[in-house]
């Protein structure tokens, strides 16, 4: 194996993994006061090698930390060089078997997250070598040995259980064998706090000082975590696989969490919400608590064996998530939640022309970011679902065992799993997978239906790709008929191009119909357009009659979808259905009808088009909060919606009003993050003195980290625009733009629809940065700068932009390519639809 590679390819890693085992590693890592002064470390690094395996070739160690000061292999030492992000161990000293390695080095700041009196590691997917040197790939499993010297009244966390702590030094047992993504630890000022529950304790380290969220949230955190164990150790037959279970709540983190065992990482406002919370921000915090404690045995129990099937930990740790929330929200509805979490979001990236399989292939592990996204956080549930649906539960919890019993402790790929799955099962998994995971993009639906005497004689469901393409996603949904008024659903098996639906021969014509009323069906089905025509209004109040959440949301999606399209409601018709449909009774229901709104009032209308609509918008929505609307958090929602429409001077002063008094309308529950959000709300729409707004309300804010936050949001929502522009222009560099979380919603003021004209001049760099972003940025990164820049974007002038980038970037990297087109599609179709439609 040569060295002129930087990273981990694809060859490097199956060489390695072949010729290594039983891989140790000693670390002592020197923490210290001053975040300036590097961390600097010592490494003894164990393994047994099969020396035949390297052909003469040296051994190549990981290392792409700031510095390496000595290395010794076996007692003899060796130049201190980093050749291309690695450490070449000479064959001729290394031996047969048993083989030590002692470094010492500096770590890289980046990956260490380092804040003035805390840090913590996140090394996913291949940052470890940024921090120490190591085998950095997910089948190099190795056991972690730790010591960390820090400085006084600091705590931490790590993979093993503390074994001593004294005088700013503590020193940790050896880990369970892991991969090196999963190695982490968090250490500094952090209260603590345990539980133990079905007789394991648990601690948890937090940052959080707001006694009302403590008060409100500890005890179900635990409460979930312990539900989350039981109901995984049951589903998987194998009891909870690691020595601890303890967690950490990181401020600002940058994801929602992260799934090191025995260290899990955890956003911290996520998990701490007060007497406020609305159902989905429950909803969301259940989910995340159950989709990192699903990760132990998805992921860190039996681990992918290379960073293409990363989509395969991530979608059984969302697939146990959504099974596990049914269980701690009693009031859940499965079926409305999987809907309404999964479905827009995979759309939105399966319909742009940045679409791409749920397994994709993967050279070297530096372009593992790229995978991460919507595809296989949220299509990846839906393919799953289906899979289980045709299996049947049984047969696919006995396979899913199998696969586990069979790999833990080690690494698996996906075929590894299909072939554990077959067994139980008719269904040719070969076929199923070629077009539901090595296949990007949808079908579309279409019918047709022969009526008789007023009964249908024959009803018949096509399916062709969105792209044209003769290929069939073997699905089952269902279609609600409305006859005589009340809906009747019969299934579809649409395994064909075209299938015949013989539940439906006999009965009445009916007056219209909703297709996919279940939400089972993926893809893009068909409107009941005739009648819309026909019957107007009427029939666009009654069509949302759908009879359950479920029903209404899945037509709720599907209306969208078919506008954005250019089928159906034309956007402004769309902006009328969902102002009628604000009683919504279901708060996740709500939640679409009221994105959608939102949506279609920045981007699918002028600044002329907003003026017209935004003072009827603003006013139903306030009466529907003060009058009618009597649930919560359903007030909540439109209150919030209000909040994202407001642009009336009228609506400004009620919103300033609601923040200064800090009284909102009766029944709304604000807490201090809304008001922030308020603030930052009046200040980027120019509202007078919004300057003393945001000092007036950092004032308000006793948490540091907070303060912290809000302080470094303020540039970015100045009503002077040298400041905001030289705001920006420091995000080229890098540790500039370490706090991502903070860095997104600020890039989110610089775009606001209000602010566009000014932020247009931002786009350029933007995508000039984006190969920078993504070397030096964590995963999800570069696709949420591109979606903080583009998402709102709705001109042809910017959608030239894009265009041009593109035409002048030929070769441009692939990945970061589909994530451009991902954050684009909506301002490819903005540009579409306003044309189409120039009223709007
Ligand atoms: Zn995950």
């Amino acid at each position: 194996m040569g060295q002129e590679y930087a990273g981990v390819s694809f060859a490097l890693a199956q060489q390695r993994s072949a010729c290594l085992k039983e891989i140790r590693y000693e670390l002592v890592f020197h923490l210290p006061d001053s975040k300036s002064v590097p961390v600097e470390g010592e490494e003894k690094l164990f393994f047994q090698l099969d020396k035949a395996r390297l052909a003469g070739h040296p051994l190549l160690l990981d290392f792409k930390g700031r510095a390496v000061d000595a290395v010794a292999v076996n007692g003899s030492t060796i130049p201190a060089v980093i050749v291309n992000e690695h450490i070449s161990l000479p064959a001729a000293l290394l031996s047969e078997g048993a083989n030590v390695v002692n470094v010492s080095f500096e770590s890289a700041d980046a990956a260490l997250n380092r804040n003035n009196d805390f840090l913590y590691t996140l090394l996913v997917p291949d940052r470890a070598r940024t921090v120490f040197p190591c085998f950095d790939q997910p089948d190099c499993k190795a056991v972690f040995t730790l010591r960390l010297t820090m400085p006084a009244g600091w705590k931490a966390l790590a993979n093993g259980i503390q074994a001593d702590a004294a005088g700013g030094r503590i020193s940790f047992r050896p880990s369970d064998r892991i991969s090196t993504y999963l190695f982490s630890f968090a250490a500094g000022k952090f209260s603590d706090t345990s539980r133990t529950i079905d007789g394991r304790t648990m601690h948890l380290l937090y940052r959080e000082t707001d006694e009302a969220r403590l008060r409100f949230s500890i005890d179900s955190i635990f409460r979930i975590e312990g539900q989350a164990l039981r109901f995984l150790e049951d589903y998987t037959g194998i009891a909870y696989p690691f020595q601890k279970f303890d967690f950490v709540a990181i401020p600002d983190f940058q994801f929602g969490g992260m799934e090191h065992p025995g260290a899990i990482q955890y956003k911290a406002s996520t998990l701490f919400l007060d007497s406020g919370a609305t159902r989905e921000q429950l909803i969301s915090r259940s989910n995340l608590l159950a989709h990192e404690t699903a990760h132990m045995w998805f992921g860190d129990l039996v681990t992918m064996t290379w960073f293409n099937d990363v989509w395969m930990k991530e979608v059984f740790a969302n697939f146990m998530a959504d099974k596990i929330s049914n269980l701690t929200l009693p009031d859940n509805n499965y079926d409305l939640k999987f809907l309404t979490d999964h479905y827009p979001a995979a759309y939105s990236v399966d319909r742009s022309a940045g679409a791409h399989p749920i397994r994709q292939t993967l050279d070297n592990l530096n372009e593992a970011g790229s995978l991460y996204g919507n595809i296989i956080y949220h299509k990846a549930p839906i393919v799953m679902r289906q899979l289980e649906a045709l299996m049947g539960e049984e047969p696919f919890r006995s396979g899913v065992r199998d696969y586990l019993k069979k790999y833990a402790g080690g690494n698996a790929t996906w075929p590894d799993l299909i072939h554990a799955l077959q067994p139980h099962t008719k269904l040719d998994l070969t076929a199923w997978n070629e077009v539901w995971v090595n296949g990007a993009g949808r079908p579309k639906f279409s019918y047709e239906m022969k009526v008789k005497d007023g009964k249908i004689a024959d009803f018949i469901v096509r399916q062709v790709g969105e792209d044209g393409s003769k290929r069939v996603w073997p699905q089952r949904f269902k279609v609600a008929l409305y006859i005589a008024g009340g809906p009747v659903e019969i299934e579809v098996n649409s395994n064909a191009p075209m299938v015949h639906v013989p539940a439906a021969v006999g009965l009445k014509e009916p007056g219209f119909f909703i297709f996919n009323s279940d939400g089972g069906g993926y893809g893009v089905f068909p409107l009941y357009n005739d009648l819309m025509m026909a019957y107007g209004w009427d029939a666009i109040r009654n069509s949302a009659s759908g009879k359950t959440p479920l029903m209404r949301a899945a037509n709720y999606i599907n209306l969208y979808g078919n506008m954005l399209d250019g089928n159906g409601f034309r956007p402004r018709e769309m902006l009328l259905y969902c102002r009628a449909r604000l009683h919504e009774p279901d708060e996740l229901a709500l939640n679409i009808v009221l994105e959608q709104l939102q949506s279609i009032f920045w981007r699918f209308q002028s600044k002329a088009g907003r003026d017209s609509t935004a003072g009827d918008l603003e006013d139903v929505l306030l009466t529907s909060i003060r009058y009618f609307v009597k649930a919560p958090n359903n007030k909540k929602l439109l209150f919030r919606a209000y909040t994202n429409i407001a642009t009336t001077r009228a609506a400004m002063d009620t919103l300033y009003a609601v923040w200064h008094d800090r009284h909102p309308p009766a029944g709304v529950v604000l807490t201090e993050d809304d008001y922030t959000n308020l603030a930052a709300a009046l200040a980027v729409r120019d509202y007078p003195d919004s300057k003393g707004i945001l000092v007036e309300q950092l004032s308000r804010i006793s948490n540091s980290d907070r303060r912290q936050r809000l302080l470094f949001l303020m540039p970015s929502l100045s009503n002077n625009e040298a400041e905001r522009d030289s705001f920006f222009l420091s995000l080229k560099k890098p540790e500039v733009r370490r706090r991502e979380a903070s860095v997104v919603t600020a890039l989110g003021y610089l775009h606001h629809p209000l602010r566009a004209e000014s932020a247009k001049k931002y786009l350029q760099p933007s995508l000039d940065w984006l190969e920078d972003i993504q070397r030096t940025g964590d995963v999800f990164f570069p696709q949420s700068w591109l979606q903080a820049s583009f998402g709102w974007c709705r001109t042809p002038a910017e959608a030239q932009i894009v265009r041009d980038f593109l035409t002048a970037h030929p070769d441009y990297n692939p990945l970061l390519k589909a994530k451009l087109l991902q954050a684009a599609d909506l301002l490819f179709r903005a540009e579409k639809l306003n044309r189409d439609s120039p009223v709007n």
